[in-house]
This record gives structure tokens, C-alpha cells and sequence, in this order.
């Protein structure tokens, strides 16, 4: 599933491409996507200029000059900048033509995906507005998370992984994150010091932002029909190493189920 990383990659990979140019046609293959694309959408913003590309935890902002596209990838979604008459795949269901003769075009085999519209703030969508803190923004502070931990028995891995505390944070991230911060997974989330509240919130930051950047050593893939988006598993400590060496101590990983996601933790290195 794509992570906030991955999301924030493709935003970086695609926004070259498209800042400043106009959109000549949309065109939509399949409309039963998480939600039906609306059915006058093409009509709406054919002729529009693109003005930025942004993102909101793990929705992609296209903000036109007719409005707002929020795009999301779902669980198997991508996007990439391709030659608008290279022939669609079977799972390619829409594209977004520019004047440039280039399209971005959207691939989601599970179709989990999602393109809506928006012509007020995108901040005020109803999808949007409920949205926790960035996890990459100075808003995003140890003592916030740690006021709001009182008291709570839930783990801190599905306390850091709920995007009412801060969004993006996936299974991959937060286990990694847990480990670099020497905390057990399953640790209630009330139960964390501050100390180590903060250092988990740095620990949140710095594999995001590492990831940001490996994903973005392979930006040109995008314009490349075969090319995928960058991965992070080299620098994996913990996620899917059941079993294997811990890369700092050489304890075996031990792996458990905790929500129906899979946990991966060190039971030396984190307590
Ligand atoms: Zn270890």
C-alpha cells in the first residue's frame, strides 16, 4: 500500500510535469473507483490550468484554476507522467491529458483509489477537514502527543498509527520508528515518559523523511511506462525481518499480530 512516502514521491515526481499546464481532456475508464469520480468532472476542468501540486496526509492536491482534484492512490493505486498516446494498460482508468502531450495517468488494479473535486479550500472537503497534524510539520510536537496519551491503554504503535494523533504513519513507519526510538510495540501508549515521547517523534520524522529521499533518488521512473516507484527496504531494522538478526544487537526478530497488522519488534533493543 502506498505510505505517506510514497504519496509525498509520486507528489515530487509529478508536479514538474504538471505545474502551469493546461488540461486539455480528462479522460475516465472506469468511474467505479472508492467512490465514483463525478460525472461532470471532465466537463469542469477541461480548459483549466494546473497551479500546484500538494498534499494532505496521503491525498494529492491538484489545484487548478476550476477547482481542486483530491487524488488517492488507495491501497494499490499509482500515477505517473506518460506519452498521452502510449496505449492504456487493463488497470489504467484514468488519464489527464495535457497541452503538453503528456497525461498523468492513473493505474489501481483494486480500484481503492479515488478522484474528487473540490471548488472551495480543499482543507474544508469533508475528507480533509478532520485530518490530524502533518507528521513532517513543526506542528507536529512530542509534548501535544504526549498530553494526549494520558491515560490511554491502547498501544502506542495503534496510538501513533491513528490518524485522529497524526496522519501518515503507517505499519511499515511505525515499526520502524518504535524500534529507533527503543520502545516495545505493545507498550500502552499512556505509559510512554515524555522523554521517549520525544524521542519517538523525532524517530516518526526521520524515517519518513529517509524514505522521502530514496523514493525521490528514482523520480525519473516516472516518466518511464516500466518504471515503480522507489522502495525502503534496505534500510528496514525491523518490518518483515521475522526471525532474522537485529541489525544493531543480533537478537532474532520476533514478529506478533496486533490490530490484524503484523508487528515487528526487537526484544532486546526496545523495552
Ligand atoms: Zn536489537
Amino acid at each position: 500500500m502506498p505510505e505517506l512516502p510514497e504519496v509525498e514521491t509520486t507528489r515530487r515526481g509529478i508536479e514538474p510535469w504538471l505545474v502551469g499546464r493546461q488540461i486539455e481532456r480528462l479522460i475516465v475508464r472506469e468511474w467505479r473507483l472508492r467512490w465514483r469520480v463525478p460525472r461532470n468532472l471532465p466537463a469542469r476542468i477541461r480548459g483549466a490550468t494546473i497551479r500546484s501540486v500538494g498534499r494532505r496526509a496521503k491525498y494529492l492536491l491538484l489545484t487548478t484554476d476550476a477547482g481542486t482534484l483530491i487524488w488517492h492512490l488507495g491501497m494499490s493505486g499509482s500515477l505517473r507522467v506518460l506519452d498521452a498516446n502510449l496505449p492504456p494498460l487493463f488497470h489504467d482508468h484514468v488519464d489527464l491529458v495535457l497541452d503538453s502531450g503528456r497525461c498523468l495517468r492513473f493505474n489501481d488494479p483494486r480500484r481503492f483509489g479515488s478522484l474528487l473535486f473540490t471548488t472551495g479550500p480543499a482543507e474544508r472537503h469533508h475528507l480533509l477537514s478532520q485530518l490530524a497534524v502533518e507528521p513532517l510539520s513543526d506542528e507536529f510536537k512530542a509534548d501535544d502527543l504526549w498530553r494526549r496519551a494520558r491515560g490511554r491503554k491502547a498501544s502506542i504503535k495503534a496510538f501513533i498509527m491513528d490518524s485522529r494523533m497524526v496522519v501518515g504513519v503507517g505499519n511499515i513507519y511505525a515499526s520502524e520508528a518504535l524500534f529507533r526510538a527503543g520502545i516495545r510495540p505493545g507498550l500502552a501508549a499512556g505509559r510512554v515518559s515524555r522523554s521517549r515521547m520525544a524521542a519517538l517523534v523525532a524517530a516518526i520524522r526521520e524515517v519518513l523523511s529517509e524514505a522521502i529521499d530514496v523514493g525521490g533518488t528514482t523520480l525519473r521512473d516516472y516518466v518511464d511506462p516500466a518504471g515503480m516507484p522507489g522502495y525502503f527496504g534496505r534500510r528496514l531494522f525491523v518490518y518483515e525481518r521475522r526471525g532474522k538478526p537485529c541489525r544493531r544487537c543480533g537478537t532474532p526478530i520476533r514478529q506478533f499480530t496486533q490490530g490484524q497488522r503484523s508487528t515487528y519488534w526487537c526484544p532486546n533493543c526496545q523495552r
